[in-house]
Formats: structure tokens, sequence, C-alpha cells
């Protein structure tokens, strides 16, 4: 049978073994920072558990505050992590205050031989860190539910696990001890701690993976320039769209002109603006996204055809009332747009753009600055944009230079 001190040290190896697990993780991806601090977390358990095996056989008041400030920054290391995690930021001013608050009420009674009550206020400590820290997880549980609930209920169960430790020893009255408490509340505490920080570390590097594949999926899905949805990613979101659905596909007027007297970065700008506009016209459920070069697209599913044309009206006048600015001088620019059939049935997305290509082919034949019905190749919106005497239209700007 193992002794309580053999037992502290098989579970400062098993933290140790996640410690180094911890550090490596961070090492090949460094801009996880939060890697790091669960790792310096785990590591402060690790001297905790050592030089508290050491203090359960020899009494010594200084090594008793080693011990337990050694594992209070451990856990206030992982309730750091855990709001790092949640809101990519380390609270260390939170982390710091905590830290002074807990280590002097632990610390005080313990070194003037006080032990019993050193022990009740690291164990009320503790549990508040570990239930803090579980509460945190349980704001982000719908990023990844299964997960962050079984995480945040371990933080919980383990935190809880010290509150019993605490009031036994309050119970009788056990100020000064000089040994450290038996008892049942420790047997069970001592076997959650093992339990937990083996899963508690092991689901948190669950977490990080995950959260880093669904940024790897976004980062293939998102256009870098815009921020909108790339074809890629617009193609495999609307599989099966509902019926009805509109498309509206854009595409800007002129735009190689832009590049070529304002410079390939004004185009650029060109290009954000008109991302923005379109993002901010569409509602929470539509997709907006950059097909490519100065073409996109927006998906409305549930709209019909009109909404799409009231949609695309919209974007073309916004984008239209623009005032671009280079050093080449003022611009505004225009956009032309084609809406396919409204999808009544099964269509796929592939047939719809190119029913829109068709009506933007006639959008341009028919001189750019409207909106073409794919179906009756109606025009929307005759050309008549305004003109402002201060702001050329990139086309008359072509003409004059
Ligand atoms: P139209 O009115 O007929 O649509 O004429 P256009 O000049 O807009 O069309 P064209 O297809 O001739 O030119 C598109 C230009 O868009 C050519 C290409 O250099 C430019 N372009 C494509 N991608 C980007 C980009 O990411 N940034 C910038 N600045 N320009 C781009
Ligand atoms: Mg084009
Ligand atoms: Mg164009």
């Amino acid at each position: 049978m193992l002794d309580y001190s053999s037992l502290l040290i098989a579970l400062s190896f098993c933290s140790a073994g996640l410690a180094v697990t911890f550090f490596v993780s961070w090492f090949v991806s460094r801009a996880d920072h939060v890697l790091l601090t669960w790792g310096i977390g785990v590591s402060f358990l690790v001297a905790s558990l050592l030089a508290y095996s050491e203090f359960v056989s020899h009494f010594s008041p200084p090594l008793g505050a080693f011990a337990f400030g050694a594992m209070l920054l451990g856990l206030i290391f992982f309730m750091g992590a855990g709001r790092q995690f949640r809101t990519g930021v380390l609270p260390l001013r939170t982390m710091a205050y905590a830290a002074a608050l807990s280590i002097a009420a632990m610390a005080t009674p313990m070194l003037q031989g006080y032990d019993g009550i050193s022990y009740i206020v690291l164990n009320i400590a503790a549990m508040t860190i570990l239930l803090a820290t579980g509460l945190d997880y349980w704001r982000l549980r719908l990023d990844s539910p299964m997960l962050i609930s079984t995480l945040a209920a371990l933080y919980v169960l383990v935190g809880l696990s010290f509150l019993p430790c605490a009031i036994l020893l309050a119970q009788n009255g056990e100020w000064v001890m000089h040994h450290a408490p038996v008892n049942w509340a420790e047997d069970i505490n001592l076997a959650m701690c093992l339990t937990g920080i083996g899963s508690m570390g092991a689901l948190s590097l669950g977490l990080n993976q995950i959260r880093l594949t669904q940024r790897h999926k976004l980062d293939a899905e998102t256009d870098a320039l815009t921020g909108l949805f790339n074809r890629r990613a617009l193609i495999a979101r609307t599989q099966n769209l509902p019926a009805p659905s509109a498309v509206v596909v854009f595409d800007i007027d002129h735009f190689k002109q832009v590049n070529d007297i304002h410079g390939h970065h004004t185009g650029d700008a060109v290009l954000q603006m008109f991302g923005d506009i379109l993002a901010m016209a569409v509602r929470k459920n539509d997709m907006a996204a950059r097909l490519g070069g100065e073409e996109f697209a927006v998906v409305l599913p549930g709209a019909t055809a009109i909404v799409a044309a009231l949609i695309a009206e919209r974007v073309r006048q916004n984008f239209t009332d623009h005032r671009f600015t280079s050093a080449a001088g003022n611009f505004t620019n225009t956009v032309s747009a084609g809406i396919p059939h409204t999808v009544d049935e099964e269509i796929d997305l592939g047939v719809l753009l190119q029913q829109a290509d068709t009506a933007l082919y006639e959008a341009k034949r028919e001189g750019r600055n409207r909106v073409i019905f794919f179906a009756d190749k109606t025009s929307l919106v005759p050309m008549d944009g305004p003109h402002r005497t201060d702001f050329e239209p990139i086309r008359k700007s072509v003409k004059s230079g």
C-alpha cells in the first residue's frame, strides 16, 4: 500500500509529464501563448507537490508556506489560462491580486505556527479559484459543448472537493496540527486531484487543438483582403438552398482602370470598401463572398429575386456614392449586378452563377452601373448615377486621361 507521501510524489511526476507536454506543444506552436500559461501553472503544481510531500513527513512552516504558495500560484495560472483561452488576453492584474491576497492569507498563519488555519485558507482559496475557472470555461461552452462542459465540470468538482477539507478542520477546531490532516475529505480530495490533473490537461490540449483546426478552417474559407467568404466557402455553404433563395453577382466597373490610374494599393482599398458595403447590406443568415478579382456574390436564403434586387440596388447606390481619394486624384466608381432566377426548386449554385454571368454581361453591354435580371434581361436601374464635378467617375477620368 502506497503511503500519502508516495502518492504525492506520483502525482508530481504525472504533472511533470503534463508540464513537458504543454511546453513542447507551445514550442511547436508559439502563437498559442495559452499553452505556455498552462505549462507554467502545471510547473508550479509540480514544485508544490514535491515540497508538500517533504512537508508531510518533516513539518516546517517555511516549507509549508512554499508548498501552499506554489499550489495557489499554479491554480491561479490555470485560472489565467482559462481567461486567456476565452478572451485571448492573460489577466495579469487579476492574477497578481489573487496571488497576493491568497498567499498572504495562507502564509501569515502558517509562519506563526497555525498550520491548521493555513490549511483552511488554502482549501477555500483553491476552491474559489477552481470554481472561477470552471465558470469561465462554462461561458465558452457553445464553442465545443461536450469538451468544454466536461472541462468546466471537472474544475467545479475538483474545486468542490476542497470544501469538506476546510469544513472538517474548522469543525474540529484544528488550528495547530503540525502534521498533514488525515480524514475522508482529504482522501476524496487527493483522489479528485489525481483524476482531475491528467484529464484536465488532456482536455485543455484537445480544446486547443479544436480551436486550431477551427481557425485553419476559417482561414481557408475567408478572403484575406475583404474578410468575406471566398468562392470555395460559398459553394460549400450553399449546397442545399431552401426555396425560395436568391443570388446576386456583382462586378465592379472598369476596375482595371482604377489599378492603372490610381495604383494597385488604391484598387485594393476599393475592393475592401466594396466588401464592407456588401457585408453591411446583408442579413445575418445571408452569405457575402468575393468570388475572385473584382467579382462578388451574395446568397440570400429565403429571399425572392425582388428582395435580391432591392439589396443589389442598395449596394450599387452606396458604392456609387462613395468618394475615393488617391494621390492621382479623387474618383467615384460604379458596379454592375446580375440576378439569376429565384431558386424555387433544387438548382445548383454553379447554374445560378452562370445565369448571373449572362445577366452581368448584359449589364456591361448596356452601359454598366445597373442591376439586370437574367430572366428577362430587364434593367432595374438606368444608368443615371450621380456624377459630381469634384469627383470624377472612373470612366470619365480614363477618357480625359
Ligand atoms: P468591366 O467593367 O468590364 O468589368 O472591366 P474591368 O476593368 O472591371 O474588368 P477586367 O476583368 O478587365 O479587370 C479586372 C481587374 O481586376 C484586372 C486585375 O488586375 C484586377 N484585380 C484582380 N484582383 C485584384 C486584386 O486583388 N487587387 C487589385 N488591386 N486588383 C485586382
Ligand atoms: Mg470581372
Ligand atoms: Mg469589372
